[in-house]
This record gives C-alpha cells, structure tokens and sequence, in this order.
C-alpha cells in the first residue's frame, strides 16, 4: 500500500486552520487529523483527546525528552507538540495526515522529514483577520494584541511553505487543499511504483498471443 501524505498546515492565529482543516476532514473520510498535545488549558467546548490531549507541562517535557514528539514548540506562552507515532501508523496504513501547526514546527518538521507538503493559509485582508481575533471572544485584549503581532510577524514564513491557500470562504479553502492533495499524489517523484510495475507489466505481455 502507498504510504499517506503528510499535510502540514500553519497560518496567523485566527485565520480559521481549525474550521477549515474540519470541513476537509468531513468531506475526506482518507484525511487523518493529529491530535497535539498541549500545556494550555482548554477553551469552552474543547474536548480532551478531540481537540487536544491537555496535559500538565512536566508531562509534556517528559514525553517530549522520551522522543515521543515529532516537533514540538512553544506557542503564546504555551507548549504544543505532535504526537510521533500514531502519525507514522496512520501513513503506513494509506491515510493522508495532516498537523496544523504553527510555523516553528513546521520548520522541524521541514528538517526531519523528507517528503512533507507544505500548506498556509492566509486571510483575505489582515483587518480581517484583526476582526476574527475578536469575534473569537476568548482573549483578554493584550491576548488580542499579542497574537494580531505574532500573525503579522509570521507573514514572513509564508516563502518556506511550498502552497498559500486564501481562506475568505473556508468550503472553497478546503476544496483548495484537497486539490492540492490531489495534485501532490500525481507527483512522478510519487509515482515511481506504478511506473515500475507498468513497465514490468509491459515488458512480460506476449504480443503474439494479444494480436
Ligand atoms: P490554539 O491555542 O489557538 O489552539 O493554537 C495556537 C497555535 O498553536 C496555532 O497556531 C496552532 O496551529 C499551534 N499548534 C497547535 N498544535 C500544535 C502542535 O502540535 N505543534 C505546534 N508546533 N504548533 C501547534
């Protein structure tokens, strides 16, 4: 079986990486979602295990010195990391993975993996973006303020990724990915098993016997 793509997707806090990553999921049943694990504390109508594995910070240094992450950083003041091993299980099984991540992750994951695809989204317009930030209602206002700074400064990362999706409707963002998706399983690079077993395939047919 062909192993399965390994997603990564980043973007500015508030750009929408969880509602689109979800439309995806729902319509692509093949798509993996990676569950992180983090420090923080969990937002009204956040579920352990669903949207995070919510642990305590000693927890995470461990699992993380154990080697239990594939990447891991420190977000906002809190720790995130994904979890290793059930991504590789899931690609050998055929599932296309994808990890939203921030940008510091995705650069170690750039570096430790050879064949990652690399995905940002970006918002229409940044005041936009701002205007999500708050609707959002979660954060306190110097919460709102760090993270608008932290998404203009990550603007800068967008030429380390290899696609930049707009997310202005997120069913047409995601339609977008899954074309992506799409596109990078064509990749001759990809393809090089069927192209040996055409060819063996090819050179094994009695020409005689199919006139
Ligand atoms: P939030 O706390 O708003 O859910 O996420 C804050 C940021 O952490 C987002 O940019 C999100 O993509 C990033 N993040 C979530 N999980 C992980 C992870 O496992 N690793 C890294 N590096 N970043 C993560």
């Amino acid at each position: 079986m062909k192993e399965g793509l390994l997603l990564v997707i980043s973007g500015p806090a508030g750009v929408g990486k969880g509602s689109v990553c979800k439309v995806l999921c729902s319509e692509n049943p093949n798509l993996y979602y990676s569950v992180s694990l983090t420090t923080r504390s969990p937002r009204p109508g956040e579920r352990d295990g669903v949207n995070y594995y919510f642990v305590p910070e000693e927890q995470f240094m461990q699992l993380r010195d154990e080697g239990f992450l594939l990447e891991w950083a420190r977000v906002h003041g809190h720790y995130y990391g994904t979890p290793a091993r059930r991504v590789d299980e899931m690609r050998k099984e055929g599932r296309d993975v994808i990890l939203e991540i921030d940008t510091e992750g995705a650069r170690q994951v750039r570096r430790n993996t050879k064949d990652g695809v690399f995905v940002f989204l970006l918002p229409p317009t940044m005041q936009d973006l701002l205007k999500r930030i708050y609707k959002r209602g979660t954060d306190t206002p110097a919460e709102i303020q760090r993270r608008f700074a932290a998404a203009y400064r990550e603007l800068e990362e967008l030429g380390h990724y290899d696609y930049a999706v707009i997310n202005e409707e997120m069913e047409t963002a995601a339609a977008h990915i899954a074309a992506i998706i799409v596109a990078e399983k064509c990749r001759i690079a990809r393809c090089q098993n069927v192209l040996k077993r055409l060819k063996e395939e090819g050179g094994n047919i009695d020409l005689s016997f199919n006139r």
